[in-house]
């Protein structure tokens, strides 16, 4: 892939061992997840939840390309976070609040994720908002799906990428709540690793 395009923060120079995903290929893969949804979910509104924050530009963009298909749709955000620097810690953290999931109750749920790994997040997540929202339907939609040698506890309906087993960054996928800023989705290198996030004011 041709990185010479691709622009980010200046002090991120260094910072990146490859690109793995540029952002013309985030929105092919965009609009033809939105397609999908379209057909799945034409005549009903659907809930569209943006698990913060990485999901964030996906979901922006996913919202797009859903209205270029004339779907209809109300949104809602949860944040939930179980990684800490590069491994996932099993150790999920729910900041769901009950006001945040009034609006799910009953419906069509369809969850926006950056990147299904080991599926432990969703796996977690899944059944506490079956239980607390009753929904008409639950369905993922992930931007990323990791090819990891273990089975996933959980998988998404929707996937736009498959990807090898790297630690990635970018298009609001962070390392430490930096790398989040960027367009293209990018191989962080030892450099980007040993970067000192207090060093930015
Ligand atoms: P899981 O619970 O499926 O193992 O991991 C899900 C969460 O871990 C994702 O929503 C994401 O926040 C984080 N995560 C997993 N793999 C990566 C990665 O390669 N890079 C980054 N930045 N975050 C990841
Ligand atoms: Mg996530
Ligand atoms: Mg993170």
């Amino acid at each position: 892939l041709d990185a010479s395009n691709c622009v980010y923060p200046t002090e991120y120079e260094g910072h990146f061992d490859s690109l793995m995903i540029s952002k013309e290929e985030i929105k092919e893969v965009v609009r033809s997840l939105a397609v999908q949804i379209n057909e799945d979910y034409r005549g009903c509104r659907p809930v569209i939840v943006c698990v913060l924050k990485g999901a964030n530009p996906f979901y922006q963009h996913l919202l797009d390309a859903l209205q270029d298909c004339r779907q209809g749709y109300s949104m809602e955000f949860i944040r939930v976070s179980s990684y800490e620097g590069m491994g996932s810690t099993g150790n999920v953290k729910m900041g769901l609040l009950d006001k945040d999931l009034e609006g799910l109750k009953e419906k069509h749920v369809i969850l926006v994720e950056d990147i299904v790994d080991t599926g432990t997040t969703l796996s977690h997540l899944i059944p506490i908002l079956k239980e607390k929202v009753n929904p008409a339907s639950l369905e993922v939609c992930s931007l990323l799906s990791k090819r990891i040698k273990v089975p996933q506890k959980c998988k998404a309906k929707y996937v736009g990428f498959s990807i090898p087993d790297h630690f990635i960054v970018g298009y609001g996928l962070d390392y430490n709540e930096l790398y989040r800023d960027t367009q293209d989705i990018w191989v962080i290198s030892q450099k980007g690793i040993d970067l000192d996030p207090s060093s930015f004011k």
